[in-house]
């Protein structure tokens, strides 16, 4: 086989970020993606949006969005725990992405309505993820970067720190892989992170993993990170840090993408396995909230929840892909979603006896809360008495992991013992611990993959071209 100048794991933003800058920089470039043609892009296929700075709005993005904000916005969600100097390059070069991405062929529209409004920080792919990945697929193939199909990286040869070559499996998914050797002069880790590892998921969080839904690619089991691991990378992040929400509980183990989630948590009260309310549902407004929910429940009995709401609220949120289970009497409604009517009865009665009289409004932080009653719920409580009721049964859905590898401003890989890789590049997921301590904000994750692919890329270029 060919030797190459840059290879390239994964097939996602990153990657192609890596891939195109190291091609215009005049690198020889393959990218080895995991999944067969029809399944590239890993979890960039689901996405959205990428959280840019700017100085001024553009006609699509509304208004200002400086570094100094996004800075705060990060340090809020992280709590700190970040590495602040890749933080401030990560954002500081955001203001770049969208003539960046502009010039390999992606296309911007002006952000949806909907509970999460990002019109002012978040750069809207035009035709979603998919499309946006498509363009970088025809730019990178023009620009001359191969690109192998239904092959995945299953070793690699590094000796302290130094690159040397992969190990590649063509075909892996059949009864007849072909394993071959791709040497090349510097190594590019775009391959995203573990969540679709329900193995490593359990050594992290215990036998909960098992109930885990996984939102995005059933390709990303974390496989490159393990060998880059055992050859003495550093490791960044903790391992059960991840973003997650709750979705649905009836969507597909992976590859459910956006439209699982649910949004009805604030008009309503979540019970557990047991009937019992756990958390406040109404903390503060949905995009503010919906992050930590996947969390909660991944704490609660077989990692499960069950969110309650009644006629009064059934128009108040996006609709659910799936319809809610239906039932004119909450004991009715309780046995189909197999809780014990009696208790969710009492539950709700002294849910309702502990709402306050209010003004309800969705669009504030209103006064309908309730009195003497735990957990609170502290706004847009109102009693659950109007047929016909509904439910939703909601479970833990991982969206990525955050544990990753070590880099530098140069993207380059920093090993157990504090050197540096001189030909050892990592973006995307499989960094995006150096950033994302814990916490999320919305369209950062496209941000670092974009940012430190676009580094990766044109650092790899330099090292081959010197
Ligand atoms: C439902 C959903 C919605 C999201 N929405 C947004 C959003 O709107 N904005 C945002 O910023 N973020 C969003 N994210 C997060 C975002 O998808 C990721 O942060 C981003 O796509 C990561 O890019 P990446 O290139 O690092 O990884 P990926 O795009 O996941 O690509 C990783 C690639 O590596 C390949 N791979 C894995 N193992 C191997 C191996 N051994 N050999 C070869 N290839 C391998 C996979 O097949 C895959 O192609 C969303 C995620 C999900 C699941």
């Amino acid at each position: 086989m060919k030797d190459y100048d840059v290879l390239i794991a994964g097939g996602g933003n990153a990657a192609l970020c890596a891939a195109i800058a190291a091609a215009k920089g005049g690198a020889s470039v393959c990218i080895v993606e995991a999944a067969p043609k029809a399944w590239r892009g890993g979890n960039t296929r689901h996405t959205r949006n990428c959280r840019i700075a700017h100085d001024e709005g553009n006609g699509i993005l509304t208004g200002p969005y400086p570094v100094d904000e996004f800075m705060d916005d990060l340090m809020r969600v992280t709590k700190g725990v970040t590495d602040e100097e890749l933080a401030e390059l990560t954002l500081e070069r955001s203001k770049e992405l969208w003539d960046f991405l502009s010039a390999q062929g992606v296309r911007f529209q002006p952000s949806l309505g909907g509970t999460l409004s990002l019109g002012r920080t978040n750069a809207f792919f035009l035709g979603g993820g998919r499309s946006m990945l498509n363009a970088l697929y025809i730019t990178a193939e023009d620009a001359g970067v191969d690109v192998f199909y239904d092959t995945r990286v299953v070793g690699l040869n590094i000796e302290n720190g130094f690159f040397l070559s992969a190990d590649v499996e063509a075909d892996w998914q059949t009864d007849a892989p072909q394993r071959r050797e791709i040497q090349a002069r510097s190594f590019v880790a775009a391959a995203g992170g573990f969540e679709a590892n329900i193995e490593w998921l359990t050594e992290a969080w215990g036998p909960a993993a098992e109930n885990f839904l996984i939102r995005g690619t059933p390709y990303n089991t974390g496989g490159v990170l393990k060998l880059l691991l055992d050859a003495d990378v550093q490791r960044t992040g903790e391992p059960d840090q991840c973003h997650a929400v709750a979705v649905d509980g009836r969507a597909p183990k992976f590859d459910g993408g956006i439209v699982t989630r649910l949004d009805c948590v604030p008009f309503g009260v979540v019970l557990n396995a047991e009937g019992k309310r756990f958390y406040d549902e109404g903390e503060d407004f949905w995009p503010k909230r919906y992050a930590i929910w996947g969390r909660l429940v991944a704490a609660q009995p077989d990692q499960v929840g069950h969110v309650i709401i009644d006629a009064k609220s059934i128009d108040l949120f996006m609709p659910s892909v799936f319809p809610p289970e239906t039932a004119d009497t909450l004991e009715d409604l309780a046995a189909k979603i197999d809780l014990d009517p009696q208790t969710v009865k009492e539950t709700i009665a002294a849910f309702n006896a502990a709402c306050l009289p209010g003004s309800f409004d969705h669009t504030v932080h209103d006064d309908c809360r309730t009195e003497g009653l735990e957990p609170p719920k502290s706004h847009w409580a109102r009693p659950i008495d109007t047929g016909p009721y509904y439910a939703y049964t909601l479970r833990p859905g991982i969206t990525f992991t955050y544990m990753g590898v070590k880099v530098n401003r140069d993207a380059r890989m920093v090993m157990a013992d504090g050197s540096v890789s001189p030909n050892l590049f990592a973006a995307g997921e499989i960094m995006a611990g150096n950033i994302l301590g814990q916490g999320y904000l919305a369209g950062i994750g496209m941000t670092i993959g974009s940012v430190f692919g676009r580094i990766a890329g044109e650092e790899a270029a330099r090292y081959v071209r010197n």
